[in-house]
């Protein structure tokens, strides 16, 4: 079979396996729908890659982030943000928050790195339209204040809990309400601000306290082939994230923070990354 329909047709089959385990251990058919649906999206937006089209992840992230913030958020009144996993967290209930926390934003990223980033989240979905897709400016050492918005919604779920406020369910839907408005808007203003469209991510966002440490392992990743490369820099310069991929370790700069793009790759002049 060509490797244009292997690698989308093992990517469907992995989402397809989720699934079906999930909907016949919860008895809840709505696993099987979301899984099967998030998984083809992906799958498409990988066979689009291959054949070389030039919108290719943005498919794929419009397809799962509108999914997610309009049908899950908006229709099914599920706090799919970082508020909401804690919520689910302390009531004990493994269901669609926590899974999908699980499965995208801390065991998924030993497998897949920060997919998520590049190719799912509503948030970037959005930030993506924004005309600083190569940062204009040095990346600024701005990245604590991710602990404190962590901290931030740690401590406001927690807090409601404590007080023992009424109506929790409703608490949480205008916090989703309210946290993706103030999300967008903190977004946007900062990546005119930094001339990034990135900098919400590089800097604000809570969620990159899981996925960072989670992606430094991850098994797909950009590695650049020493022996082919000309040092051009060209796959610095376009990288929304700064990542030093010219370096094949780890530990190179900013590392963590691919969302596998491959902007990178698609610019080498000599195919070594
Ligand atoms: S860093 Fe946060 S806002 Fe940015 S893409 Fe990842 S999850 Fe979304
Ligand atoms: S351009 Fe390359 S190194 Fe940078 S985020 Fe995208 S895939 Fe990762
Ligand atoms: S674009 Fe390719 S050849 Fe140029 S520095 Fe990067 S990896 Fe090396």
């Amino acid at each position: 079979m060509k490797r244009i329909y292997l690698l989308p047709i093992m990517m469907l089959a992995l989402f397809e396996i989720i699934a079906v385990t999930l909907w016949l251990t919860m008895d809840n058919l709505f696993y099987l729908f979301n899984f099967s649906y998030i998984g083809g999206s992906i799958a498409l937006g990988i066979f689009l890659f291959l054949r070389k089209h030039r919108y290719a992840r943005r498919v794929t992230q419009l397809l799962v982030g509108l999914y997610m913030l309009l049908y899950l958020g908006l229709i099914c009144n599920e706090n799919m943000q970082i508020e909401g996993f804690w919520y689910y967290l302390f009531t004990g209930v493994f269901e669609a928050a926590t899974i999908h926390y699980a499965v995208a934003k801390i065991f998924g990223p030993l497998l897949f790195g920060r997919g998520w980033c590049g190719y799912a989240c509503w948030t970037a979905m959005v930030l993506d339209f924004l005309p600083y897709k190569k940062p204009a400016q040095p990346r600024k050492k701005l990245g604590w204040i991710r602990y404190i918005t962590f901290a931030v919604s740690l401590f406001f779920v927690a807090a409601l809990f404590l007080t023992h406020v009424g109506n929790l369910e409703k608490i949480m839907f205008w916090s989703f309400l309210i946290g993706n408005l103030l999300y967008y808007a903190v977004g946007i203003g900062l990546a005119f601000l930094f001339k990034d469209n990135r900098a919400f991510c590089k800097y604000i966002c809570p969620i990159t306290v899981f996925l960072k440490p989670m992606s430094y392992f991850s098994l797909l990743r950009v590695r650049c082939d020493t022996s082919k490369c000309i040092s051009c820099g060209k796959c610095i310069q376009v990288c929304p994230m700064n990542v030093d991929v010219m370096n094949p370790s780890r530990k190179r700069k900013n590392g963590t923070e691919c969302i596998l793009c491959f902007e990178c790759a698609k610019s080498c002049p000599k195919n070594a990354l």
